[in-house]
């Protein structure tokens, strides 16, 4: 087992890796706005070879489609010079089209453009965003989906062949592209559906020996999963597949790194109930401006199936220097909506004072009819906080 921990993480994220390391007896040390890479180290996650060629779209695209995994239709690699091969490229796939910079992420690096006239600007546009934003300028074309839901599947290779998937989440509720709330499993997705997407992405991981947890997004319409990019690391909203399978997924990181193989086969794994993520931001409800400042009062829910990952306490100082996400408020229940009237009274019994958060956008939206019925699409809270 590893003796000693590194963790490069902030926030929520930091403590959550901290508590996992303790309860393993490993001892950690925490740094700050600064990576650690020097000889003699171990890092906890994939090869460096894998991490580069998923940071990149269009190279995380071709390992897909070589492993079958069903892609958005696009261009089949990056974009050209040729404005006229461009726009014939357009015509074919069919607008609207999205246009998306290769090393682009966190919702950056993205433009849909809805007509012809408008889409060489576009290119030229989203190309010096992305040289300026990410250092490569590549970019390239994809089908603009547009009702599908967000879905993607948690998995954990332990670097020697062996793989797993953890099934999926729906992290459908998005804010410029930016994940607010997600669940799991995913309405309405059925065991087969999820077997099956499941196996293709365990496949994927044993061809590439994929090492540590990883998650395969997809954009599901009409029945159809399409592969937009695989995240190489522990995610923001890892808990909730943590609550529905008991798997501590933090603790398997570390117990990969430390050149263990996988102590489960996909047998192992199974699925009970559903969980809910609130993403809480101190931004302004209304407007979603960033809201640093000092807390001034900080009260955590509490009660049965509720989880509060933050790393916050009264007198703690929101920085502005990074994104707004302050802490995660998790619900669990035995059904949906078991989950969901849990998920509403953990969020009427939260305080924070001193800053503005996004919890009163959240207390609407899980009151919302759409949201309770389940299996809304990617744009929907847009338009819902557009009315
Ligand atoms: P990032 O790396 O910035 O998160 P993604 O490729 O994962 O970028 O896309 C982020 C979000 O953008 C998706 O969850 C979805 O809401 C939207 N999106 C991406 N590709 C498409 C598409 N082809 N059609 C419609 N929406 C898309």
């Amino acid at each position: 087992m590893l003796n000693k921990v590194v963790i490069a993480n902030r926030g929520e994220i930091a403590l959550r890796i901290l508590r996992a390391c303790k309860e393993m007896g490993i001892q950690t040390v925490a740094i700050h706005s600064e990576r650690v890479q020097q000889g003699g180290f171990i890092f906890v996650g994939p090869e460096p070879d894998t991490i580069r060629k998923m940071g990149d779209k269009v190279s995380a695209i071709a390992a897909m489609k070589q492993a079958k995994i069903p892609c958005v239709p696009g261009s089949e690699g990056e974009l050209g010079n040729n404005d006229a091969e461009n726009l014939k490229m357009a015509q074919k796939i069919g607008y609207p089209v999205l246009i998306k910079a290769s090393g682009g992420g966190g919702g950056r690096g993205i433009r849909v453009v809805h007509s012809e006239a408008a889409l060489l600007n576009a290119i030229a546009l989203t190309r010096s965003e992305a040289q300026a934003n990410f250092k490569n300028a590549s970019v390239y074309l994809e089908k603009f989906l547009t009702t599908p839901r967000h879905i993607e599947i948690q998995v954990l290779g332990d670097g020697q062949g062996h793989a797993i998937h953890l099934g999926e989440r729906d992290c459908s509720m998005q804010r410029r592209h930016q994940k607010v709330i997600e669940e799991a499993p995913a309405p309405g997705i059925t065991p087969k559906q999820r077997s099956h997407i499941g196996e293709l992405c365990v496949k994927a991981c044993r061809d590439m020996k994929y090492r540590g947890a990883g998650t395969f997004e997809f954009l599901y319409e009409d029945g159809h999963f399409y592969f937009i990019e695989m995240n190489t690391r522990i995610q923001v909203e890892h808990p909730i597949t943590e609550m529905i399978t008991g798997f501590d997924l933090v603790r398997e990181q570390l117990r990969i790194a430390s050149g263990e193989k996988l102590g489960y086969r996909q047998s192992d794994v199974h699925f009970r109930g559903h969980a809910i993520e609130c993403r809480i931001n101190a931004e302004d409800p209304e407007t979603f401006m960033p809201s640093p400042g000092a807390i001034t009062l900080y009260h955590p829910p509490g009660g049965p199936g509720i989880r509060v990952d933050t790393a916050i306490y009264t007198g703690y100082p929101v920085p502005p220097y990074y994104d707004s996400l302050i802490g995660k408020l998790i619900a669990y229940g035995e059904t949906r909506d078991i989950a969901l009237a849990r998920l509403r009274t953990a969020l009427d019994e939260i305080v924070i004072e001193g800053i503005k958060t996004n919890i009163p956008m959240h207390q609407r939206l899980l009151r919302d009819a759409n949201f309770i019925k389940g299996g809304t699409h990617i744009h929907y809270l847009e338009q819902h906080l557009a009315r």
